[in-house]
């Protein structure tokens, strides 16, 4: 039983590390049109509702985004 519960907690785990794999490197915010690293602190405090993923950074400047200064992207 105990074997059962450690399978479904990796495969959980496992899941979500790959879902954030595929959301992609650079975090935009369509208010500020800025764009992050996906691991700067802003991006925690973004508005989910505000958030646009890029895969490649010419992909977030072509879209008219700006680098944060912060983690400088
Ligand atoms: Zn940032």
């Amino acid at each position: 039983m105990k074997k059962i519960f450690v399978a479904v907690i990796t495969a959980i785990f496992m899941t979500a590390t790959f879902a954030t794999v595929l959301a992609g490197n650079y975090v935009g915010n369509a208010n500020s049109k800025k764009f992050h690293l996906s691991d700067c602190s802003s991006v925690g405090k973004m508005n989910p509702k505000n958030r646009v993923d890029f895969q490649t950074r010419d992909e977030a400047i072509s879209a008219g985004y700006v680098p944060c200064k912060r983690c400088n992207p």
